[in-house]
């Protein structure tokens, strides 16, 4: 793979820097308001992310194959889902399940001071740190495995995303939460799966169903 930070998607035959600015002010229509994570997906690569076929729809407000029966998120879920996340805590630890492309990830590293991130595809989880090391995003440590498990030994975090729907809130993720820690997940099977939000407190959690989303499923193991 061939990637630098410097590459502005010229050779794609598209200003990627313009689709880019096209993209941010379509996610501000559609309510996005953080200035961060805003700034940060206008300046990332998301072709980076995808395969070079797709690489012209990078910039389109959709979710795209990655390989493996796994998507890159949409952007506009991706907006969504770190401005509710990071809204109030702090910016210290975030743990994502489900690294897939690395996109979100590379977004939570733009913004918090460091990122474990756990996919459960072993060529998903390489290619994505590829990615990350080629755009010179150091903050973040990938990790092989179940996400069901969590990362105890950095725990707890301040936020943890969960970019795969699980069925029910997994348990030990909650537990890793700090006080005052908020997680992000889908939950539920599809087509009834909505968006979360859990916030520990001092004497237990407290949660929240948003929008209705359509993830890709939550699985156990790896592969
Ligand atoms: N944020 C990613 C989303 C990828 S799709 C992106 O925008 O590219 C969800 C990812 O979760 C897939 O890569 C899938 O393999 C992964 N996943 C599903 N269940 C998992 C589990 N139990 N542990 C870790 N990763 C998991």
């Amino acid at each position: 793979m061939q990637l630098t930070a410097a590459d502005d998607g010229e050779a794609l035959g598209v200003s990627s820097r313009r689709a880019r600015e096209r993209l941010v002010e379509r996610l501000r229509q559609m309510g996005v308001t953080h200035p961060d994570v805003l700034e940060a997906i206008g300046r990332l690569p998301r072709h980076f992310f995808v395969d070079e076929a797709l690489a012209s729809r990078a910039y389109d407000d959709s979710a795209l194959p990655i390989g493996w029966g796994q998507t890159i998120s949409q952007p506009y879920m991706v907006a969504r889902m770190t401005e509710i996340l990071l809204a109030g805590v702090r910016r210290e630890r975030v743990l994502e399940i489900g690294t897939g492309s690395g996109f979100h990830t590379a977004v939570l590293a733009s913004l918090v001071r460091r990122v474990y991130s756990i996919e459960r595809i072993a060529d998903l989880k390489e290619r994505a740190e590829r990615r990350l090391r080629a755009l010179k995003l150091r903050n973040v440590r990938l990790r092989h495995a179940d996400g069901a498990e969590g990362w105890p030994e950095y725990a707890p975090f301040d936020a943890i995303l969960v970019t795969a729907a699980p069925p029910r809130v997994p348990r030990v993720l909650a537990n890793q939460l700090a006080c005052g820690g908020c997680m992000v997940t889908p939950i539920g099977t599809a087509p009834d799966q909505s968006l979360l939000r859990l916030v520990r407190t001092r004497t237990g959690w407290r949660h929240e169903a948003l929008e209705p989303v359509s993830f890709v499923p939550f699985l156990e193991g790896t592969c």
